[in-house]
């Protein structure tokens, strides 16, 4: 079993001086590692065959490293070097030229390459975009492989000494670490460090023969989960309420106003980081809390496979071939004539739509489910998003009328509900379809919804003091501070590993 474990660092200052160099030089790094792929591939394209590895032919010099600038692409064994393991016995000769890298661990410079490499194969054979340079805000950390030892409340970290650090859980016996991580992050320096034991074996999954229960999940904005069994998870919209939202214009302004690259601009930069990342790590908390408590729910969760980045991507221009269309020449979108300005394309309208997606990180609350479904041994099962929302769950027909914002009302059968259950009851009907499963049905129970349904006024009733009275707003009074969303406090539960039998009790039923 392989595990990940994350502590905050203390270092001292001329150790966090050191790491703040090392990120900056392992940048470099990096950047001219990925210069100097790239030159090559030019090279070899523009000369052909002159660095050839086929024919064995001599390199001039006027190759990079990858072609060999030790002039040997072949291994002692005659295979092919992959480019990574070029660069990494190009190593010696890097440093001969830059001796300033001596301070830096080798299996340091050897990991930064091979995430170079992780790069190149995201690319590859993932479809992921192009390797990028790193600059300033994209690049925070640095990966040992060996000679990371661990005492008490100090790590070792090769060529920096005993770091201090908060030993906020103990590593289980019998582990081993694998590879450790150092990162920076705005409020200070943390290590995450992967721990293996081969002997532990991993959880067991449930096969899909063996489930009896699910719930499906419907992720949406008014509320953040909607799961099948009528029950609901609110959305506290961390960064899109009003207060976060002026909280962080005027922390912005504050900063935008300081004369650039001045102390006070830093200070106040530093301030906004921080309130950021406090946002951050409620909604991390919260997300969690709300993993745990759907997997709970059932043997299997159903989930729409939805493309995210899909949904906030910005407005088509107006005027210009829509996206099925390859165009070449680029045609330009037109604009208006009286003002000069671009045909509206209803980028500005959906901007909000987009930041609430955002803000509700759906992509990151699946994996969190995952991962929890993952730990206590139940499956996670994702179907096409194509229908959910227009299908009616009794009689299954399918049309766009049939929803109308929030509610849905089948123009087949007269089947009321709320759209978004109706979607997640969809789903988990899709999911049980897909897959073949065997559900036990329960005995029908009258739940109490979150939402109630409207109420239908006949042809000549007048409407009654039940019907239009609105409801005293409720105000709720705050406890204790346990009952803020996202407290950290309270909610940021440890991911007990040896105490998974009580924190699962419907797992003896199975
Ligand atoms: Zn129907």
């Amino acid at each position: 079993m392989i595990l990940g474990y994350c502590y905050k660092l203390r270092p001292n200052i001329s150790q966090s001086d050191k790491i703040d160099r090392w990120i900056n030089m392992l940048r470099a790094n990096y950047n001219w590692s990925l210069a100097d792929r790239i030159d090559t591939y030019y090279q070899r394209y523009i000369c052909g065959d002159y660095c050839d590895l086929r024919t064995k032919v001599v390199i001039t010099p006027l190759t990079c490293s990858i072609g060999g600038a030790t002039g040997n692409p072949w291994s002692n064994k005659g295979q092919k070097k992959s480019p990574v393991n070029i660069q990494i016995t190009e190593l010696p000769l890097f440093k001969k030229a830059r001796p300033w890298y001596d301070e830096i661990d080798s299996t340091v410079l050897q990991q930064n390459l091979r995430r170079l490499d992780k790069a190149y194969n995201n690319f590859f054979q993932q479809n992921k975009g192009f390797p990028k340079f790193k600059n300033r805000s994209t690049f925070h950390s640095f990966t040992y492989a060996t000679g990371v030892k661990i005492k008490g409340n100090k790590i070792y970290l090769p060529k920096l000494g005993w770091v201090k650090f908060y030993n906020s859980r103990p590593i289980p016996d019998g582990f081993k670490i694998k590879s450790v991580t150092v990162r920076k992050k705005s409020n200070g320096y943390y290590v995450s460090v992967r721990i293996e034991d081969k002997s532990v074996p991993t959880f067991p999954v449930k096969q899909l023969e063996e489930i009896t229960t699910i719930t499906g999940l419907d992720m949406g904005l008014g509320k953040l989960v909607y799961c099948s069994d009528c029950s609901a998870i609110d959305n506290p919209k961390f960064t899109t309420n009003k207060i976060t939202k002026r909280l962080q214009k005027i922390r912005q302004k504050r900063v935008s106003r300081k004369k650039k690259r001045s102390n006070n601009r830093r200070k106040a930069q530093q301030k906004l980081s921080g309130f950021q990342y406090r946002i951050a790590i409620q909604r991390e908390a919260y997300q969690w809390q709300t993993a745990k408590k759907i997997v709970q729910k059932s043997d299997a969760i159903a989930i729409e496979d939805l493309q995210i980045s899909n949904m906030i991507k910005r407005c088509k221009p107006k005027g210009a071939l829509s996206n099925g269309e390859e165009t070449s020449p680029w045609v330009a979108p037109k604009y208006d004539e009286n003002t000069g300005r671009f045909l509206k394309n209803g980028q500005s309208a959906k901007r909000a739509l987009n930041r609430l997606i955002a803000d509700a990180s759906w992509y990151s609350l699946t994996q969190k489910i995952e991962y929890m479904a993952a730990k206590s041994g139940k499956i996670v099962l994702r179907v096409n998003p194509r229908h959910t929302s227009q299908e009616c769950s009794v009689c299954h027909h399918i049309d766009p009328n049939n929803r109308e914002g929030e509610k849905f009302l089948c123009t087949n059968c007269g089947h009321a509900d709320d759209a978004n259950f109706q979607a997640s009851i969809n789903i988990k009907n899709k999911a049980i379809n897909q897959y073949g499963l065997n559900i036990v049905k329960k005995s029908k129970k009258k739940v109490r919804r979150d939402l109630p349904e409207p109420k239908q006024l006949s042809l000549f009733q007048t409407p009654t003091s039940e019907l239009t009275e609105t409801k005293g707003r409720k105000h709720y009074a705050r406890k204790s501070k346990r009952d803020v969303p996202g407290n950290l406090s309270e909610y940021a539960f440890q991911l007990g590993l040896f105490n998974q039998e009580n924190n699962h009790p419907d797992r003896d039923s199975s």
